[in-house]
């Protein structure tokens, strides 16, 4: 599946919209998580340098700002990660490990 091409951006957009509805903003990090998860959906849409794999549910892409290739699950590998921060990596991989667990 290349992602950034084939997602459907009506669907993606819905969980987008469920996966933050979820979210208290004021728990801990519930701020950072929908910011993380907005920027996320619209990374998805337009960075065509991101893998799924289906086996570990894990996503590598290559971020637009850094240059880095980060490897996203439940844990990822990017520095606010390091630091105990919700990114955007992690949001995407979850987002897409729905998308597909419902759709595909
Ligand atoms: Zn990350």
């Amino acid at each position: 599946m290349n992602i950034a091409t084939e997602v459907n951006k009506e669907v993606l957009g819905q969980i987008a919209a469920e996966s933050i509805a979820k979210i208290n903003p004021n728990s801990r990090h519930g701020q950072r998580w929908i910011n993380a998860i907005a920027r996320a959906t619209a990374e998805i849409e337009i960075n065509p340098y991101m893998t799924y794999n289906h086996d570990s549910k894990s996503l590598l892409m290559m971020s637009d700002t850094s240059n880095e290739i980060y490897n996203a699950n439940r844990t990822c590998s990017c520095k606010a990660y390091s630091q105990g921060f919700p990114c955007r990596h992690r949001a995407a991989a979850r987002l897409i490990t729905i998308y597909i667990e419902r759709y595909a």
